[in-house]
């Protein structure tokens, strides 16, 4: 008798949850600023995304903090790159088992291998729209498999995602296009943007390998500048989460002068010129493409 009383009492209240559950946006954890763009981008006003390592943060030297457990923890969802590119995510998530799924973003794609003494594969896969598409299509696999009810939701973002991404991805190849081959070099702060030399047709040349951190021996930063001094290179650019300090050093030695940021392994921050991946590129792009035409090739 009692049961059933507690029961009638409940009933109403079970009525409200399915209700109310269907609203609460899907809790995901992304291991960093780019990937949770990404999601956001799919998943819209049906997923509720945070960053652990956020805008403007070098994921590379990231130390994880207590908190990052219980963000993984708690997560229905977890979106890391993967190839490496996360070694504190995957200590984290050895010691704190997450209650949702892992997805790795990267799965599929063909890694590129980091030339150097370390042959490494480069983790850096979305600074290619073309690999970004894979990109796309495993969060979108991880955000159904997470929440099945919302494919549909998840299904249309992502393919409007992908057709967005594609477009960028011509006016890139349209941009480069202006520039003469023969001047296509850039300088930077590591060697982050191996996809995007790769799929544009750009030569990037770093003083730092991003499996070395630190600063480069002298032998080494004395070769680049001889290098753009060379190849007549004035196209210099750091990057938003690295140290400024060796590429400010080059240019001053070189007598050359940086010609601004580029965002490459992390966004701005939202009031910032790369906010999201899509808008990262077009500053990009923006930026390299009128520094090349000024390299005397
Ligand atoms: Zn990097």
């Amino acid at each position: 008798m009692l049961m059933q009383r507690r029961l009638l009492l409940a009933a109403p209240f079970l009525a409200v949850i399915p209700r109310a559950h269907a609203q609460a946006p899907l809790a995901v954890t992304a291991s960093f600023s780019i990937l949770a763009d990404m999601t956001r981008q799919i998943g819209g006003a049906r997923v509720s995304v945070s960053a652990i390592v956020g805008p403007d943060v070098d994921s590379h030297g990231f130390q994880a903090r207590p908190s990052d457990a219980s963000a993984l923890r708690d997560a229905a969802l977890v979106v890391r790159n993967g190839i490496g590119f996360e070694p504190w995510l995957d200590r984290l998530l050895g010691a704190s088992r997450p209650r949702g799924l892992v997805v790795t973003a990267s799965e599929g794609i063909a890694p590129r291998t980091i030339a150097g003494a370390r042959r490494a594969p480069d983790p850096h896969g979305w600074q290619d729209l073309g690999r970004a598409a894979t990109y796309v299509a495993n969060i979108e696999t991880g955000l159904i498999a997470a929440d099945p009810s919302g494919a549909g939701v998840y299904r249309e973002g992502a393919s409007a995602y992908r057709a967005r991404l594609a477009a960028l991805d011509a006016w890139v190849r349209g941009e480069i296009a202006t520039v003469p081959e023969a001047r296509r070099k850039i300088i930077t702060s590591h060697d982050a943007l191996g996809y995007f030399a790769e799929a544009y047709g750009v030569t990037f040349l770093a003083p730092q390998r991003m499996a070395a951190h630190g600063e480069p021996s002298a032998a080494a930063l004395g070769a680049l500048i001889r290098q753009a001094r060379a190849e007549r290179i004035s196209a210099i650019f750091l990057e938003n989460a690295g140290s400024p300090a060796i590429l400010e050093r080059l240019a001053r030695e070189a007598g050359m002068a940086v010609r601004g940021r580029l965002y490459a392994d992390a966004l701005s921050a939202a009031s910032g010129p790369a906010a999201t991946y899509e808008a990262m590129f077009r500053h990009n792009v923006t930026l390299m493409v009128p520094a090349m035409r000024g390299n005397a090739g």
